[in-house]
C-alpha cells in the first residue's frame, strides 16, 4: 500500500481502534459521512453521539442514516461540541473508543459557519478524560477558509503541549500539495491522567 490520502488514513485509524459495541463521538456530523461510518463500526449495540450546531447538518445526517437503514446506535444533538461533557457524563470517563472532528464549514452549506479555535479546544479538553486507554481523538484540519489559519495554529500549539506520558500526538500531512491541503491530528491515550 502506498501513502494513504488524508481521509483514507482517518478511516484506517478509526477502523483499527473502534470495535463492535464501542462508544464513539462524531463532534461535527455535517453531512453525516463519518456518523454512518462510525455507526457501521460499532454495530447495533454500540453508541454514536453526534454533534452539530446546524439544523441542516442534523437533517442531512438523519437522512443519510435512514438511507443506510441505521437507527439503533446513533443519537444526534443540535448543539456545540463544546458542551459534550453535559451529554456524556463523568460516568463515561475512560469509556470512549474514538472521537472525530472535521473542522471548517459544512460542504454545500453556509461557509460563514465554521468551527472556532476556542470551542474546538474546549471540546477536546472535555473528550480527553472520556477516552479509554488506546482510544483515539482524530481531527481533520481544514485551514484554507477565513479563520482557518488561526484555528490550525491554536490547535497545533494545544496538542503539542499534551504530556507525552499520557498521550501520543501525531500530525499526518502532505507537505507539497497546493491550496492549503487538510491534514490530520490524532491523539491516542497512553494512560489515564490521575
Ligand atoms: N464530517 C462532516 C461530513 O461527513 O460531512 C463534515 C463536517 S463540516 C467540515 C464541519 C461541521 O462542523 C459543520 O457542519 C458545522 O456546522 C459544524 N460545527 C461548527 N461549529 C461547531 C460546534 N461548535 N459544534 C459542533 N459542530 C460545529
Amino acid at each position: 500500500m502506498g501513502i494513504e490520502p488524508i481521509l483514507t488514513y482517518v478511516r484506517t485509524l478509526l477502523t483499527r481502534t473502534v470495535q463492535k459495541d464501542d462508544m464513539v463521538v462524531d463532534a461535527t456530523v455535517g453531512n453525516g459521512h463519518d456518523t454512518v461510518f462510525l455507526a457501521k463500526l460499532v454495530g447495533e449495540n454500540g453508541k454514536v453521539y453526534g454533534f452539530d450546531i446546524q439544523a441542516q447538518a442534523i437533517e442531512q445526517t438523519m437522512k443519510r442514516l435512514r438511507t443506510e437503514n441505521i437507527a439503533g446506535p446513533v443519537q444526534l444533538f443540535q448543539t456545540g461540541h463544546e458542551h459534550v461533557a453535559s451529554y456524556l457524563s463523568a460516568e463515561n470517563d475512560g469509556q470512549l473508543a474514538a472521537a472525530i472532528f472535521n473542522l471548517g464549514y459544512l460542504p454545500k452549506g453556509d461557509k460563514a459557519i465554521v468551527t472556532k479555535p476556542k470551542t474546538t479546544i474546549t471540546a477536546i479538553e472535555q473528550l480527553l478524560p472520556l477516552l479509554k486507554v488506546g482510544g483515539i481523538l482524530v481531527l481533520v484540519v481544514y485551514h484554507g477558509h477565513e479563520g482557518g489559519a488561526e484555528e490550525r495554529d491554536a490547535l497545533l500549539e494545544y496538542v503539542s503541549s499534551l504530556d507525552q506520558e499520557f498521550f501520543h500526538v501525531l500530525q499526518y500531512a502532505f507537505l507539497n500539495q497546493r491550496n492549503h491541503p487538510p491534514f490530520v491530528l490524532a491523539i491516542e491515550k497512553r494512560k489515564n491522567v490521575s
